[in-house]
């Protein structure tokens, strides 16, 4: 029996297919099947969007999913659920998990409880290096056969240039995504937040912004030398932005960027009050860093838009602010964030905000997805743009509270997910 849904009246923005105004949307099977104005067609299923936004399904690039090891943090089903409360569609698994995921088990376990969960699309990665300690590669070739979108990793870096070196020559063959969190060990030191006139005021020891520049200026040289395909996670510094603009403007088609949202919206002075929350990797910069990364969105330098949702039990952040965790929770509240501080703020319009959360990061780990194209997969997401709500951590699916946007008033919400055709998320429900 064919399974359909009917959108109506929705204001529907697809930027892959440049479709912005008022149309219908038709699903059978789990695939778009016609869009177009006052479909007629009976569905088992309607939606009523009228003066909704009705966009394709968002994807997240970096999502730290915890399972397998601290499902005390958050597991693949809450952090699915949060991100259909946001309007994500898929997610990226980070490997920095317990155990990493350095081989095709872990993988394959990621997709194994993903499709027993069943809520949002999991694409897992895997770790560049064994354990992540930066010294022998780890099983790239296997953990692509078994699933893994790209590796990465995330959380530490490959500080030797040559293992580097190496581990792109590798994922160059292999034809698989290398993602780089940059940092240079050895400048970051003990430091715990950006480095500045806040980090002194505070009294902490600061991360030089020249730890990220020159970590990006490493991967850049590197990729250019081998060829591999290079996705620079969460940039946050003005010479972060600078090279990566360069590399784009000498043709290097082999390299794409992202930014986390809270680099775009959020200064150095959360970290005042001594506020564990505003602690993360990279750190929150000074607003002339802000700026640039805003520039660097306008001028296409930046390719996505991710969370770095980064689940953490209440006793790592109860901390002095020198020991607490780093990161903060973000799958409910990237799309808003974008909407409040990039749209509303007159910096970018949504269509360019949504195909940033949309085809340009199918397009990075190269999937099929992120579109309304007639015969793409039916993950839709339907935004209230002019709903204003206030964050509060704790009220959300995640099952971690360390929101850095905790208190703040947003803009624009989620108020139906839909998966492969089928209603996931509605009304701040999980509808499966
Ligand atoms: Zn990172």
């Amino acid at each position: 029996m064919t399974n359909t849904l009917l959108i109506k009246n929705g204001h529907v923005i697809d930027p892959a297919n440049g479709i912005d105004s008022v149309m219908d949307v038709y699903v059978a099977d789990g695939k778009i099947e016609n869009l177009g104005k006052n479909i007629s067609k009976e569905a088992d299923q309607t939606i009523d969007a009228k003066g909704l936004v009705v966009t394709p399904g968002l994807i997240d690039l970096q999502v730290h999913v915890r399972e397998p090891g601290r499902e005390d943090k958050e597991t693949i089903e809450t952090a699915s659920m949060a991100a259909l409360a946001g309007g994500i569609t898929s997610i990226v698994a980070m490997p920095n998990t317990a155990p990493i995921a350095d081989d095709q088990t872990v993988i394959e376990f990621v997709i194994k409880r993903a499709k027993e969960v069943n809520l949002v699309n999991v694409y897992p990665s895997g770790a560049t290096t064994k354990g992540q300690h930066g010294k022998s590669l780890s099983e790239i070739n296997e953990m692509k056969h078994s699933g893994a979108v790209a590796i990465t990793d995330d959380g530490v870096d490959v500080q030797d240039e040559n293992v580097l070196r190496r581990a792109m020559e590798y994922a160059k063959t292999c034809d698989i995504l290398l993602m780089s969190h940059c940092e240079t060990d050895t400048l970051t030191g003990k430091g715990v937040m950006h480095e500045g006139w806040v980090s002194t005021q505070l009294g902490l020891p600061g991360i030089p912004a020249a730890s990220e520049d020159l970590a990006v200026q490493k991967n850049i040289i590197l990729a250019c030398m081998t060829g591999a395909r290079l996705h620079l996670l969460h940039n946050s510094s003005i010479g972060a932005v600078d090279a990566i603009r360069t590399a784009k403007k000498n043709g290097h088609k082999n390299i794409t960027a992202e930014v986390s949202v809270q680099h775009f919206s959020l200064t150095d002075e959360e970290c005042f009050g001594y506020n564990t929350n505003a602690k993360m990797y990279p750190p929150l910069r000074s607003k002339r860093h802000v700026e640039a990364i805003i520039e660097g969105i306008k001028d296409g330098t930046i390719d996505a838009f991710t969370t770095d949702h980064a689940p953490h039990i209440e006793p790592d952040k109860l901390l002095p602010f020198q020991d607490a965790a780093f990161g903060s929770i973000g799958l409910e509240t990237s799309f808003a964030v974008m909407n409040t501080y990039l749209v509303e703020a007159g910096h970018i319009d949504l269509s360019t905000g949504i195909s940033k959360m949309t085809h340009e990061p199918a397009k990075i780990i190269r999937k099929d997805k992120g579109t309304l194209s007639v015969g793409a997969d039916a993950d839709i997401a339907i935004f209230d743009m002019n709903k204003e709500w206030v964050v509060s951590g704790k009220d959300g699916f995640s099952k971690s509270h360390n929101c850095i946007f905790d208190g703040k008033k947003l803009k624009g919400k989620a108020i139906h997910t839909i998966v492969d055709g089928t209603v996931k998320y509605s009304n701040g429900k999980i509808t499966q």
